[in-house]
């Protein structure tokens, strides 16, 4: 019997047969109360639909790379880095991540969900160095923001 082609939501943001993931393996990059669940892995597609969720006060990893991203945000509010500019997002905004650029998401009060599209074939994040930090760090505003290990606040 060929599968079929829905799976329905079974909960707020959780889906019939998709597996609730840890968003990174642990200790392989610095984040806080982030879940990952692939919706969409098709090969000849040749990308990934993911959905985040981020708990209030976590974070994603601070990184670049050069694949995209592509994120919608489907519940929740926070805020991200994105190169040398913060933005408060909110569900439904659409956020860009073009290459070799910094990103953060962060969760405010609430859990931030957002469905963000990849290349199915990607680079490895990069994550920044003691002198790019300190650039990124020259910022007050981005000093501020910036999470680079699993700390909370
Ligand atoms: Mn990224």
């Amino acid at each position: 019997m060929a599968d079929s082609p829905l799976r329905r939501r079974t909960a707020p943001a959780r889906w019939e047969g998709v597996t609730l993931a840890p968003y990174k393996d642990a200790g392989s990059a610095p984040f806080r109360d982030i879940t990952r669940q692939l919706l969409f892995d098709e090969a000849d597609l040749g990308c990934e639909l993911r959905y985040f969720e981020i708990a209030p006060g976590g974070h994603s990893t601070l990184e670049r790379h050069q694949h995209r991203h592509a994120v919608l945000v489907l519940r929740g509010r926070g805020r991200c880095l994105v190169g040398d500019r913060i933005h408060e997002i909110a569900e439904h905004d659409l956020v860009s991540i073009d290459p070799q650029t910094w990103h953060q998401f962060r969760a405010d009060d609430q859990p931030l969900g957002f469905l963000c599209l990849v290349n199915r074939e990607r680079d490895r994040p990069h994550l920044p160095d003691e002198a790019e930090l300190a650039a990124l760090r020259a910022d007050p505003a981005i000093a501020a923001f910036i999470r680079t290990a699993g700390e909370t606040g």
